[in-house]
């Protein structure tokens, strides 16, 4: 006889099974993304913060802005105004939020380490975690990049698009929590970090390109084990 008993034991073997399956399928079509683009540990943090609410075009506008004026660096940041900063950040949009989210993290960065991003590199992931959340302005989403991205810590990042694409599969609902998607992917992937940099940034390729707000399903790699639920 079926009861909730099977029902949750079916969807765990199905997690199990589908959670490295979506990756394989969206490797072979995709290949390796090469994520995150940025030449120091710096630009990249700067560009998870940048990048909230936007597309990533118009953060590279707001990184060369800031590399041309010298100011994507710590000291740099340091120093600039807030007033300043908000102007050159400007393409990213919601830039004097933005500002404040960069000047707040680097006051924490000098204040807890110095200036010194190697410092933060050995502090225990969990515990740097913790610090990135106490930072105004850097919610879940841009702390997992920060960790996965940055310090090659083994954390999964889950965004607006994750949710969309496994809602979607029938793995997850519509509203479901940051922490029990991220943990879906924890508990049924065996590698870690080189596996979650890459699967991420597959997911967004997906999203972008056919799992958007209006599904272009038609040669999704997903088509064949995708419930499709909208
Ligand atoms: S098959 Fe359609 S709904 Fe499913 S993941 Fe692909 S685009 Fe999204």
């Amino acid at each position: 006889m079926f009861n909730i008993k099977h029902l949750k034991s079916f969807s765990k073997s199905y997690s199990q099974k589908t959670v490295p399956l979506v990756y394989e399928r969206l490797l072979q079509k995709f290949g390796p993304q090469h994520w995150w683009p940025g030449e120091t540990r710096f630009e990249v943090i700067v560009g998870a913060i940048l990048t909230q609410n936007t597309n990533w075009g118009n953060v590279q506008k707001a990184i060369v802005q800031l590399k041309k004026n010298r100011v994507l660096t710590p000291l740099g940041m340091k120093a600039v105004s807030e007033r300043r900063l908000s102007t050159l950040i400007k393409p990213s949009g919601y830039f004097n939020v933005k500002a404040k989210r960069l000047k707040n993290f680097i006051q924490f960065l000098f204040k807890d380490y110095d200036g010194d991003m190697n410092k933060m590199a050995k502090q225990p992931w969990t515990v740097l975690r913790l610090e990135l959340l106490n930072v105004n302005g850097i919610g879940p989403e841009t702390a997992d990049s920060i960790l996965l991205y940055v310090f090659d810590k083994p954390v999964f990042v889950v965004d607006a698009y994750t949710k969309r694409i496994f809602s979607r599969l029938g793995l997850v609902k519509k509203d479901v929590e940051y922490p029990v998607l991220q943990e879906l992917f924890t508990r049924n992937l065996t590698s870690a970090v080189a596996m979650f940099n890459e699967y991420h940034a597959l997911l967004v390729r997906l999203g972008k390109e056919h799992c958007r707000p209006r599904p272009r399903c038609f040669r999704c790699p997903l088509d064949q084990i995708c419930c499709k639920i909208l």
